[in-house]
């Protein structure tokens, strides 16, 4: 009994801590849904989680591990890179988020990263057309802005924040072709008209 007993144990143990380790801190994992929703697209998604749990190897956090390296943002090039500012307070960040509110007709914010998650968690639910842009332009905007940051280190190349923009606008119109929407709605409406859907 004992022996069939152990790996049951083990397991629930072993699941137990996976979920402790990919929830979030003293938060309740409710931000899945801003990850693994309909009409996701998976490699956005691994980098939003990666970024959710602050596991993007940041330079702040090659630092800390003992790496030799400038903590300069590449972005910016004036604050240390770390996943609160690559993602919220970095110029081009903040920049390209509130262009993707105002297509929305949404006043710009100047959150930081965790407020942002927060404000998602609470306000981007239901199944309106409006909430899947924005959980689809928030993944394509965290996977842009770190494809971006990769490119300048590696590749010594780098896109203007309309370039940026543009990118992600593309991966929505992508993303929501050939769907059905409500377009007697006028919210829909014109998010139809300007996310040229
Ligand atoms: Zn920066």
């Amino acid at each position: 009994m004992r022996a069939d007993a152990v790996p049951f144990i083990s397991n629930t143990f072993m699941i137990k801590d996976i979920w402790n380790d990919i929830r979030p801190k003293g938060q309740k994992a409710t931000w899945h849904k801003l990850i693994w929703f309909p009409m996701h697209i998976p490699k956005h998604s691994l980098i939003v989680w990666m970024a959710l749990q602050d596991r993007l190897p940041t330079r702040d956090r090659l630092q800390r591990m003992g790496i030799s390296i400038d903590s300069v943002c590449v972005i910016c090039n004036s604050l240390q890179e770390t996943r609160n500012h690559l993602f919220s307070k970095c110029s081009i960040a903040a920049c390209l988020w509130n262009s993707i509110l105002n297509l929305n007709g949404m006043n710009p914010t100047n959150l930081a990263w965790e407020e942002t998650v927060a404000t998602a968690i609470n306000s981007w639910k239901g199944k309106s057309l409006l909430t899947f842009i924005l959980k689809i332009a928030w993944s394509a905007f965290i996977y842009t802005v770190w494809q971006e940051r990769n490119q300048r280190i590696f590749q010594k190349r780098s896109r203007s924040a309309e370039n940026l923009l543009n990118e992600i606008i593309d991966v929505v119109r992508f993303s929501l072709r050939g769907k059905n929407f409500n377009r007697l709605d006028s919210t829909n409406l014109n998010l139809c008209n300007v996310w040229g859907l």
